[in-house]
């Protein structure tokens, strides 16, 4: 320091100066990511996500922005709707923290059998009407069992003679025969979530592990199905863990990437966690699609109790895919809300 600059205006100098060369790494990064992804055309580093994620409040509009630019060079600006069933809901072994259809958490939801095939044909009716593309059968279990097997093939079967929709199933832990019956009977897409990242599941989930995980969506693929692999966020992991969870399922291929947030269940070990902060929502959708620059990335549950009035922003943080209606055990937005908001935005339905 100058000695005849006096301490105070010293100081100020320093601060504005640390200010003018943080200011310019932040620009850089994102100069260099954008230059990157959309010039290049190489993939995002690990190292880069993290900086991007950690980005001070000030810089999130451009790093919305920037998702923004790099979904519509990659993806276009339609969005892809999907509608979910819970076709057997509740009754689960397994000790998954955040999820309410656990035996062992006894929240207040309903608990039902595999439906009759006729109510599975009827609610894939009504997502088609509702204008999904898109529809997944799911089941509340470890992993189906022969008979639980046969009574999704007879259901997507029915649903495929019955409709025009793509058929998906999220049935658990598959063994590799079970992947190949499902690929066989026209099953396009399994759903199978990583849920969070490798270093942070056992805090989440103990009955099963993240390599079981990881080899169903092996299996999956290697059947012919596409790769439906995402998570939840804010279950307690820090953004640098997002990004990892973000990297470990780079490392899958999927073919998309859902996006949930926890949306806190009575009953769950995780009913008084606080919610994720809309703009922390917003940073991880951001670094998301930015890992996956043309991958689906779609917007699951919690998002209207986590994002509330910002929802639509997501949409310009790179989402380009809804869940249309309900979720498994929560009351999701009316399509029509959706369906404006699209219009709203210019995004047509794909
Ligand atoms: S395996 Fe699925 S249904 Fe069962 S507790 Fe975990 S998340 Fe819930």
């Amino acid at each position: 320091m100058a000695r005849d600059v006096p301490y105070s205006q010293a100081v100020a100098c320093s601060s504005a100066q640390e200010g003018d060369n943080r200011l310019g790494e932040h620009e850089a990064l994102l100069a260099a990511v954008e230059r990157q992804l959309l010039v290049e055309r190489v993939p995002l580093r690990f190292e880069q996500a993290l900086a991007l994620i950690e980005l001070d409040t000030a810089w999130v509009p451009q790093l919305i922005a920037l998702a923004h630019r790099v979904r519509l060079a990659y993806c276009g600006p339609d969005v892809e709707l999907e509608a979910l069933l819970n076709a057997k809901s509740g009754g689960c072994s397994e000790d998954c923290a955040f999820c309410a259809q656990a035996a062992r958490h006894h929240s207040p939801i309903p608990v039902y059998r595999f439906l009759d095939t006729a109510q599975v044909v009827a609610a894939a009716r009504r997502a088609e009407a509702a204008g999904a593309s898109h529809y997944c059968l799911v089941v509340a279990v470890r992993g189906p069992n022969e008979r639980l097997m046969a009574e999704v093939l007879e259901a997507v079967a029915a649903v495929r003679a019955a409709t025009r929709l793509k058929v998906s199933c999220s049935l658990g832990l598959l063994t590799r025969a079970q992947a190949e019956q499902l690929a066989a009977a026209g099953v396009a897409m399994y759903n199978h979530n990583l849920e969070t990242c490798r270093a942070f599941f056992p805090a989440i989930c103990t009955t099963h592990t993240y390599d079981e995980r990881m080899q169903t969506c092996q299996f999956a693929k290697a059947a012919g199905m596409e790769l439906c692999c995402g998570g939840i966020l804010g279950l307690g992991e820090t953004p640098r863990q997002r990004v990892e969870l973000a990297f470990e399922l780079r490392a899958l291929d999927p073919d998309e990437i859902p996006i949930n947030f926890l949306n806190p269940r009575p009953g769950t070990p995780l009913a008084d966690r606080p919610l994720l902060a809309p703009l922390d929502a917003l940073r991880a959708l951001a670094v998301f699609r930015l890992v996956f620059p043309d991958k689906l990335l779609r917007y699951a549950g919690g998002r209207e109790v986590v994002l509330r009035d910002l929802q639509a922003l997501g949409l310009l943080a790179g989402v380009n895919g809804l869940i249309l209606g309900d979720y498994l055990t929560t009351t999701g937005r009316p399509p029509a809300a959706d369906l404006q908001m699209l219009v709203d935005l210019e995004m047509p339905v794909r």
